[in-house]
């Protein structure tokens, strides 16, 4: 059996997974929560991923028993994210130099698509990833997650709304308090809807909405607009993806995927394409977790010999899905089996 560690410190989140041949063993996270009003500070993020890190880490390795030298290898998400969050991801580097171990590096986007996959058990669907930090549909193509069918061209949703929430004093995180404000809205106000070719744009709509709350339109209409023109946005390039591909397995991943108005929205148009829906699991979807990491990294990334020297890993604030090769794709162990 191979034991993989990983950890994830992209942004809010400093999370800690073990996986084996078994799928994911542990996936224990410590969310960064802003006081209200106020979004992510990187380095105070950063701060927070110091002082739990620690404990995190001892706490897993105690509840399967085993210690650290038992671990084949250390996943940690490299990238992308924001700066001093993912600079804390020093555990790994400083685990896999001490303990000679092989150190794997994981792209944040891919573990979240890869754990949804491994999740619903779907071999090659059209992925609608949504979080804080994403927003794309996309497909596998040739040796990477290269066919992307559309994405944002500014704000990821999750971000967009997230901001929005705040700045009319929603409670963090912001999507799900959203959401809730929008069930007790009746009326649809006409937004701005910007769906560019196969792209989509959010901060027209922010905006908009925004100035809605400061002439007095009554917040919970303005919620319930914003929630349904942002997810048909979304909707429309999902559909479009499934008619240009013929695809028959929709996979919902990312923080947002658990909005229970966007699933209703997606099982709608899967049915009218005949495809099956499959939605990552509230554990995974989390929003960011270890668990993500530490099955990515190793059963699929270390298994295809993917390693980096912990000298030469340095975090990518910047790093597109589109570019990481995914050698492992159409050989998942958990079809093997
Ligand atoms: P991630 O980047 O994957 O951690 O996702 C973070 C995003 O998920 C943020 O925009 C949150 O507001 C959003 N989120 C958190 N909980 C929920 C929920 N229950 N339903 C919908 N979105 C959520
Ligand atoms: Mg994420």
């Amino acid at each position: 059996m191979t034991l993989v560690l990983g950890i994830e410190s992209t942004a809010h989140t400093f999370g800690v997974g073990i996986a084996s041949e078994d799928g994911v063993l542990i996936n224990i996270n410590d969310t960064y929560t802003p006081p209200q009003g106020v979004g992510i500070h990187p380095r105070v993020a950063a701060d927070h991923h110091v002082a739990v890190g620690p404990k995190l880490l001892s706490e897993a390795l105690r509840r399967l028993g085993i210690g650290i030298r038992d671990v084949d290898a250390v996943a940690f998400s490299m990238g992308p994210g924001l700066g001093p969050a993912l600079g804390r991801c020093y555990p790994a580097r400083a685990i896999a130099i001490k303990f000679a171990k092989p150190l794997v590096p994981v792209h944040h986007g891919v573990a979240h698509v890869e754990v949804a996959r491994w999740s619903v058990r779907f071999r090659d669907p059209l992925v609608l990833l949504v979080s804080g930090g994403h927003t794309m549909v996309i497909a596998h193509s040739g040796r990477t997650y290269g066919g992307v069918f559309g994405e944002t061209i500014d704000m990821a949703v999750g971000n967009a709304l997230d901001y929005f929430a705040r700045s009319v004093g929603l409670p963090n995180p912001g999507v799900p308090h959203l959401e809730e404000c929008a069930e007790r809205g009746s009326k649809y106000i006409p937004l701005p809807y910007t769906v560019k070719g196969q792209d989509v744009s959010f901060s027209g709509l922010v905006e908009e909405t925004l100035r809605l709350v400061k002439k007095g339109v009554a917040l919970p209409d303005v919620c319930l607009s914003l929630v349904e023109t942002a997810y048909s946005m979304l909707g429309e390039v999902v559909e479009r993806g499934l008619a240009l591909t013929g695809k028959k397995e929709l996979l919902l991943a990312g923080g947002v995927a658990r909005s229970k108005r966007l699933r209703s929205i997606m099982e709608w148009i899967a049915n009218e394409f005949n495809a099956k829906l499959g939605i990552v699991p509230p554990e995974y979807a989390g929003g960011d977790n270890g668990g993500m990491i530490a099955l990515t990294g190793g059963l699929l990334a270390y298994k295809s010999g993917i390693t980096i020297d912990p000298t030469e890993a340095v975090t990518k604030q910047r790093w597109r899905l589109d570019e990481v090769e995914t050698p492992w794709f159409g050989n998942e162990p958990w079809f093997n089996k």
